[in-house]
């Protein structure tokens, strides 16, 4: 069962679409496995839409009540020319629409499925059209690169092998885990597929694994080793970024 939701700063952020792709990502993997956040995110929808829709009435009032004080044939032509711009503006959304779907037919790359260390796992849907690097193998981990183009913040998918772990680590910006398949523990608990962990510089943790996991992570900067002999390793925590 699905205990670690992401916050709801993040779900109003995903419902307004005000979150970088990546995060946006994560949130919505995490609200097709988790009814709870699927049905918060489909109520700020909802009252988002509703103030967008008061905002346009009262717009729209205050210029027809503007227009009431001039002439008849003004609002008349005012209709016809706002009729005219409607048109032309769906004239342009159109195009815009099928413009997309040109470019996208052309560089769409469908991974629907990925098979790592002899397993194969099924994508989640938001995942399908994001382009990803070659596998990188360090030990029990390995990773790929999705291209999403952010900066900053980098993401990835991530498999442990059965019995691997992650040295114990911070971070010194934030990273975000959503548990796919498999499951993982480290000192705060145990995690289930569907679980979204939000972690920042003041959480210290070591994951591990008995079964094996794949994880969709998230951060914006390297992870740093804290302890002992990880200490010298911190250049995996680069390569984990
Ligand atoms: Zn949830």
């Amino acid at each position: 069962m699905i205990k670690h939701h992401p916050s709801s700063k993040l779900l109003a952020g995903y419902a307004a679409g005000e979150l970088p792709a990546s995060i946006a990502i994560g949130v919505s993997i995490h609200s097709h496995m988790c009814p709870q956040c699927s049905g918060e995110i489909e109520k700020i929808t909802n009252q988002i839409s509703e103030q967008l829709f008061n905002a346009e009435i009262t717009s729209k009032t205050v210029y027809e009540d503007e227009q009431f004080d001039t002439s008849l044939f003004n609002i008349r032509d005012n209709h016809a020319n706002n009729e005219a711009a409607m048109d032309m503006e769906f004239g342009n959304m159109i195009a815009a629409i099928t413009a997309d779907d040109e470019i996208s037919e052309q560089s769409m790359v469908r991974n629907t499925s990925i098979s790592i260390r002899g397993k194969c796992f099924e994508l989640p849907n938001a995942l399908n059209n994001v382009r990803m690097s070659n596998w990188l193998n360090i030990g029990k981990l390995s990773r790929s690169s999705l291209n999403l183009d952010e900066g900053a913040i980098h993401s990835h998918l991530l498999h442990i092998d059965a019995d691997g772990e992650v040295p114990t680590h911070t971070h010194k910006g934030f990273e975000i885990t959503l548990l796919l398949d498999g499951s993982f523990e480290d000192e705060m608990g145990t995690y289930h597929p569907g679980d979204f962990i939000e972690l920042n510089g003041e959480h210290n943790h070591q994951p591990r694994t008995k079964e094996g996991c794949l994880c969709y992570t998230v951060a914006d900067d390297a992870l740093q080793f804290t302890e002992g002999f990880h200490k010298l390793f911190n250049p995996i925590g680069s390569l984990l970024y």
